[in-house]
């Protein structure tokens, strides 16, 4: 899947990076989570990042079909 993080809907609270910390990070000098790996492939992976999808207080992630 294609992840991208939204920078105007990101609250950066960080829920996406505790859930997916291989898929998202929030750098200490950002104030919206970045996403390290695209496409992600991992079934693992993905399953984390729908996850964080799903846990994102201002429904900033997006997911689409890579
Ligand atoms: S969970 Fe959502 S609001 Fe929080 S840092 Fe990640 S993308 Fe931003």
């Amino acid at each position: 899947v294609t992840v991208s993080v939204d920078q105007l809907f990101c609250a950066a609270s960080g829920m996406c990076k505790k859930v997916a910390p291989q898929v998202f990070d929030l750098p200490d000098d950002s104030d919206s989570a970045v996403v390290l790996v695209n496409p992600v492939t991992d079934p693992e992976q993905v399953a984390r990042a729908k996850e964080a999808e799903q846990s994102c207080p201002t429904a900033a992630i997006s997911l689409e079909p890579a």
